[in-house]
């Protein structure tokens, strides 16, 4: 198998995101969550997506994770590759998108790349160089409050000059909106210039397949999940791939549960309308503290129920339940027990025969993706904005919906099931 793209993305949710808006754009793709084992059967994919943990590590660190990444995807023939961070630009002078985007310039024998954080859709644009969040420069947003990355500067070119040796330039809006051409002249002039890293402007979409057109040659493009989303078209205009293309995932049946670890309030209401006409199991953060082996008592309460009929296991609960619970425990410790108390819970199911779940919360998701020991996701159709089926790749193979707290209309956790 030789893919297309390959992506090397610096956290787990930021590479959901790329794999959605990739999915979207007719690519089929998988995420794997970190660079593979040697052996490991990845599904067929026109685009693979290594998510790292490398945010916020030492620059040095994060190097060397996101090589390992770089070189597995040029292992699979990958014919361009993707930087993928977040569209706050989240760094600090020390890194990590500098030093990264420069090592990987350096492996592959590559002189020049571009640079664009943003993601109109999520009312992230760039003009001038400059990063709006919103209706405000990203240094009078809440990201300059950030506790790992704060954002104090909303330029761009000065943020990104601060991180690398080399020199940073920028291609302004008045002539992205002239279209490929006129932009591939100005990254060649730059490039001329002795320039290796340019910034570009974008407001719209429309700007973003321009960009995308314009990078068809570029080996390495660096961005958020916006920039990304103008690529896919080249694989069709050069016929390395079929418009409209969507992975024929497996239709996965068995046993079907919700777990719900989120507190939010989109998740209360999914909760609560499913328990109308559904069995649910309320997890008690407290029994837990007080040594109670919660995770059997749900997986003996759900062992009579499991069934193609979804049923709900929850810790959900309103805020002062929530701030009761952490006045005692501690905010991460209450946290990390719940966390904890799912993994097990969602290991016992699919022991028991569970094949479909669906997990609300981040956090929570992670913990049950990691309890499973998931390697990877091939990518499915949205379900709700922002939350797609994956099919995982693991033993036996799951039908999984991972879905961030607040997302999802209020059905959700029914409805999904009918689209799976
Ligand atoms: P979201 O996507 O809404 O942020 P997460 O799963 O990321 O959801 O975070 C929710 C956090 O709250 C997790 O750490 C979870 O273990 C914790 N939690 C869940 N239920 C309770 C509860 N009833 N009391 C205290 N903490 C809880």
């Amino acid at each position: 198998m030789s893919i297309l793209l390959g992506c090397v993305a610096d956290d787990f949710t930021g590479a959901t995101d790329l794999a959605n808006t990739l999915v979207k754009a007719g690519m089929r793709t998988v995420q794997l969550l970190g660079v593979p084992r040697k052996g490991l059967k990845v599904p067929e994919a026109d685009c693979i997506i290594v998510a790292l943990k490398s945010r916020s590590n030492p620059a040095a660190e994060a190097v060397t994770m996101s090589l390992a990444a770089l070189d597995w995807l040029r292992q699979q023939g990958a014919r361009q590759l993707y930087f993928k961070y977040c569209s706050t630009f989240d760094s600090t002078d020390k890194g990590n998108i500098g030093p990264v985007a420069d090592a990987m310039l350096d492996a592959i024998g590559a002189d020049f790349t571009v640079f664009n954080p943003s993601f109109p859709t999520n009312k992230r644009t760039v003009y001038k160089g400059y990063l709006f969040v919103g209706d405000e420069l990203l240094s009078e947003s809440g990201m300059r409050h950030h506790p790992l990355t704060p954002m104090t500067d909303p330029s761009l070119v000065r943020v990104l000059q601060r991180q690398t040796r080399h020199k940073v330039g920028l291609v302004q809006y008045s002539t992205i909106v002239k279209g490929a051409a006129a932009i591939r002249t100005a990254l060649d002039d730059l490039r001329k210039q002795g320039i290796r890293h340019a910034v570009l402007d974008s407001i719209t979409d429309d700007h973003l397949m321009m960009l995308g057109e314009a990078c068809a040659d570029m080996k390495l493009v660096t961005g958020g999940s916006g920039m990304a989303m103008g690529l896919p078209a080249n694989f069709i205009r050069q016929g390395l791939m079929k418009s409209g293309q969507r992975a024929t995932l497996p239709k996965v049946t068995g046993a079907t549960v919700v777990i719900a670890g989120s507190c939010s309030v989109a998740t209360q209401g999914q909760v609560a309308l499913m328990k109308k006409d559904h069995e649910a199991y309320e997890l008690a953060p407290m029994a837990i503290a007080a040594g109670r082996d919660v995770a059997q008592e749900a997986l003996d309460w759900a062992s009579t129920r499991l069934s193609e009929k979804p049923i709900l296991i929850y810790s959900t609960a309103t805020p002062e339940q929530v701030q009761a619970v952490q006045d005692k425990l501690g905010r991460e410790h209450a946290g990390s027990m719940v966390e904890e108390t799912f993994g097990k819970i969602a290991k016992g199911l699919v022991a028991k025969g569970a094949r479909r779940l669906l997990v609300a919360g981040g956090e929570t998701a992670g913990a049950v993706v990691g309890a499973l020991g998931v390697e990877g996701l091939a990518i499915g159709p949205e379900i709700d904005p922002g939350v797609p089926w994956t099919f995982s790749i693991s033993e036996p193979p799951l039908a999984l919906a991972l879905k961030s707290g607040n997302f999802g209309t209020p059905d959700f956790f029914t409805k999904a099931f009918k689209l799976q």
